[in-house]
């Protein structure tokens, strides 16, 4: 029995092959290309899932259960994705769209609770009793498990932490307040920063990377510049590990979890943001443990 994980993203729909046990047998991935609307996502979401059901010879009796994440207000018992502020998809009924498509059972969470479920159960906090996961990505995700389980509120949307204000009068959101914590700790907001840094400052490293076009910034430029000594890009990365701390602090101070596990492509860099990161959280942690 196999069962097959899609994570409805901003930038990309990652779709993957997971035996019983757990372990990935085949990943694939193709851009969401937000803009043209979840019916013709879904369509892409509904075709992903078959061509990886036949070059894997597997038919429908093979597959348990699909189970999409996505970023958002979940509706999971409902199927429906209640608000995202991201993607324009509000009410969109994901699961019955899909399920009698292809006559495989579907559900639908959070993406973050489903990566605070994965890294409990398989992953980077396996056996942690309180953990907070931390999605850095188009936004920010947050799941929380909270005595070994998913918490998930009495309404959907328990764990939007990239929803935190962090500076009240600060850069718009999309969710209609100001200075949420995705407005500065997400990629999205790093690669923007970077951008800005880059126009500012001509003789940075940033430029080199992106040879005057400004789309091919991406959040890995401004590490590897930093990496590499440039004097601005240093200054946007400290600058973006303060954004960080500010608002994991903020969780650190309500939840004192066993563990914070921070997800999403700038997770790639590794002990070069965790280990600033848990210093600065540290030294501004109510609760200061070292
Ligand atoms: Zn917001």
């Amino acid at each position: 029995m196999y069962y097959i994980g899609v994570d409805l993203g901003g930038t990309n729909i990652a779709i993957g092959l997971v035996d019983k046990e757990g372990k990935i047998i085949e990943q694939r991935s193709i851009p969401t290309l937000k803009e043209r609307g979840i019916k013709l996502i879904c369509d892409d979401m509904i075709s992903l899932c078959q061509s990886l059901m036949v070059d894997n010879k597997l038919n429908k009796e093979d597959i348990h259960s699909i189970g999409i994440g996505t970023p958002g207000e979940i509706d999971s018992k409902n199927g429906v994705i209640v608000f995202a502020s991201n993607i324009a998809m509000d009410n969109f009924p994901i699961t019955e769209t899909i399920s009698s498509k292809l006559g495989i059972p579907t559900y639908l969470a959070n993406d973050a609770d489903c990566a605070a479920l994965g890294e409990v159960t398989a992953g980077a906090g396996k056996g942690a009793r309180n953990a907070v996961i931390v999605t850095l990505g188009t936004g920010i995700g947050g799941g929380l498990i909270v005595n070994g389980e998913l918490y998930t509120g009495s309404y959907p949307g328990a764990g939007e932490i990239g929803h935190i204000v962090i500076d009240y009068k600060g850069r718009k959101c999309g969710c209609g307040r100001k200075g949420c914590f995705e407005q500065y700790g997400s990629a999205t907001a790093l690669i923007n920063d970077a951008i800005r840094a880059a126009i500012a400052n001509p003789t940075s490293q940033l430029n080199y990377y992106i040879k005057g076009d400004y789309d091919k910034m991406n959040a890995k430029i401004p590490f590897d510049a930093a990496k590499k000594g440039d004097r601005i890009a240093i200054e946007v990365i400290g600058q973006y590990l303060d954004y960080l701390s500010a608002g994991l602090t903020n969780i650190v101070n309500i939840f004192q979890p066993d563990t914070i596990i921070i997800g999403g492509g700038i997770a790639k860099q590794g002990d070069n943001l965790t280990i600033p990161l848990s210093n600065k959280v540290k030294k501004r942690n109510i609760y200061q443990r070292i």
